[in-house]
């Protein structure tokens, strides 16, 4: 099997925050990875603007530096290196002033037919101000996209707010709203699964699925970025986006076309049909220290702090496909391995003729994001050998690092995502109605466990959470999944 690369079209990407951590360790090694693999032109043009004072030779030294320290050896050549950097240049430019704006404008006035899109690579309160600005400066012309990243907002309110600010310069079409979980490949296998094979659509729904489980784990704690996590937390971070959209991928209706608004609609009509949650469905808690490491409230130096680092929550989407099917979804700090999965636990079979068959799980499709990216389908078989019929779970298992070894590197979600954008292609992104549904649902669960009164729950590192999160499924007698790598 071989990948197919279709190169794009020349284009001129001016990276807003070019100086910045998700500029050195993602975008600028992203698009290395794609002109070293053929698909983005060396006559592109990667244009850096940030506030520090700098020359393009500095520039070019300093991305020559990221690529060394973010992208693995075997893959750095140094003849290609060297074309990267010469699409490189860079102007200092001050979102905020006027420093810089006459000068951007003047490079890319060089080209004014080509493909153009602004990646605001810096904090939130910068997106609608650089918006502006270009807009004033007649940037903004017709084929120009902009491309920002969480957080989109920090409640409905500031989300509404913050799409209408853009909306004044861009049309929705020109927005690509970034969910790097949307780039990674197993996600976008999820739909191939579900939609171009025959055997899984007629079993998606509440009469076959048991219950769903997704689950973002991660091992590691706030230390570092406590004070913007504090005032976020796992709901914020991580619920409101990157596992909402999980949720909308797994459950969604079959879109007439893989096509932009097609998925959006889709995806909008599962958050709009989520139940509102009550206290009883939703467990959240803020890890302890111990010998190696402080507790939650030491990294985000505030001992009052209610802020929540690790959320379980038990969704339900009131349709005719999922009445009865509960969705679970949890997410933390400093649990006991780094994970990302969705699994899909199916029924068990109507009649038993197995008496041993109820010991066992049941069918289970295994979708994991990482580590490790690939599809597992769970499934009972007889144990081999002889006496008698005893069953046994094995796991179908394809795993695609090891199945599409010869498609050869699989792109990175940014990557990707990026050259979407170039391409002028919506589907992997979010539209502002959809990120603003997600607020509209998670708001006011947050605002039950203010109005409470209560404390996040205490859980130990290395843990599964809180103790109390096994009762959110083995309420309705479901079991949560070990997490382990
Ligand atoms: P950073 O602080 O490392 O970099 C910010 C960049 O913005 C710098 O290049 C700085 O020069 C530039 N900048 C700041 N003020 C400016 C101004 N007035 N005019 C022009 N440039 C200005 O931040 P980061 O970690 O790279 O994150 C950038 C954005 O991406 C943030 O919104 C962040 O929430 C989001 N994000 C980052 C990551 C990540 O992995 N770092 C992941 C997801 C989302």
């Amino acid at each position: 099997m071989v990948s197919t690369v279709i190169p794009v079209r020349p284009f001129d990407l001016v990276i807003f925050g070019a100086t910045g951590d998700l500029a050195r360790r993602k975008i600028l090694p992203g698009l290395y990875r794609r002109l070293a693999a053929g698909q983005m032109p060396t006559t592109a043009r990667v244009i850096g603007a940030a506030r520090s004072r700098m020359s393009q030779a500095e520039f070019r030294e300093a991305a020559r530096a990221a690529l060394e320290e973010f992208v693995d050896a075997p893959a750095l050549d140094a003849a290609q290196v060297d074309t990267f950097l010469a699409t490189l240049d860079y102007v200092p430019v001050d979102a905020t002033g006027e420093d810089g704006w006459a000068e951007l404008a003047a490079k890319l006035g060089e080209r004014p037919d080509h493909i153009r899109a602004f990646y605001m690579s810096v904090g939130p309160n910068l997106f609608g101000v650089i918006a502006e600005r270009l807009a004033g400066c007649g940037l903004a012309t017709p084929p120009s996209r902009i491309v920002v990243e969480k957080p989109l907002g920090h409640d409905l309110a500031s989300a509404r707010a913050l799409n209408l600010e853009l909306s004044k310069h861009f049309e929705e079409h020109q927005i690509y709203r970034i969910d790097h979980y949307l780039g990674k490949e197993t996600v976008q296998n999820l739909m191939a699964i579900r939609f171009a094979n025959a055997f899984f659509e007629p079993l998606w729904n509440s009469r076959h699925v048991e219950h769903v489980q997704i689950t973002v784990a991660e091992t590691v704690g706030v230390a570092g970025r406590g004070a913007y996590y504090d005032s976020a937390g796992a709901m914020r971070d991580m619920v409101q986006n990157h596992m909402m959209q999980l949720l909308c991928l797994t459950a969604m209706e079959p879109p007439a076309r893989f096509e932009p608004d097609a998925v959006h609609d889709e995806k909008l009509k599962v958050i709009r049909a989520l139940d509102p949650l009550t206290l009883a469905d939703t467990v959240r808690g803020q890890y302890r220290g111990n010998n190696e490491d402080g507790s939650y409230h030491d990294h985000v130096d505030d001992p009052a702090s209610r802020t929540e680092s690790f959320v379980a929550l038990r969704a339900h989407i009131a349709n005719w496909r999922w009445a009865g099917t509960p969705f679970y979804l949890r997410t933390g700090k400093r649990l006991s391995a780094r994970l990302s999965e969705i699994v899909v636990t199916f029924r068990q079979p109507p009649h038993t003729i197995f008496p041993q068959i109820e010991a066992l799980k049941g069918n289970a499709l295994i979708i994991r994001l990482q580590p490790g990216e690939g599809i597992t389908m769970r499934v009972t078989i007889k144990e081999p050998g002889p006496g008698g019929m005893r069953l046994v779970e094995v796991p179908l298992d394809m795993t695609f690092a090891d199945a599409l070894a010869e498609v050869g590197d699989i792109p990175e979600a940014y990557e990707r995502l990026i050259l979407d954008v170039i391409r002028g292609d919506q589907t992997l992104f979010m539209r502002g109605d959809e990120v603003e549904a997600a607020w509209a649902w998670t708001d006011p669960i947050i605002r039950l466990w203010t109005e409470s009164g209560s404390k996040p729950l205490l859980y130990d590192p290395g843990s599964a959470g809180p103790i109390e999160v096994y009762k959110l499924t083995s309420a309705d007698g479901h079991l949560w999944r070990e997490i382990a790598a």
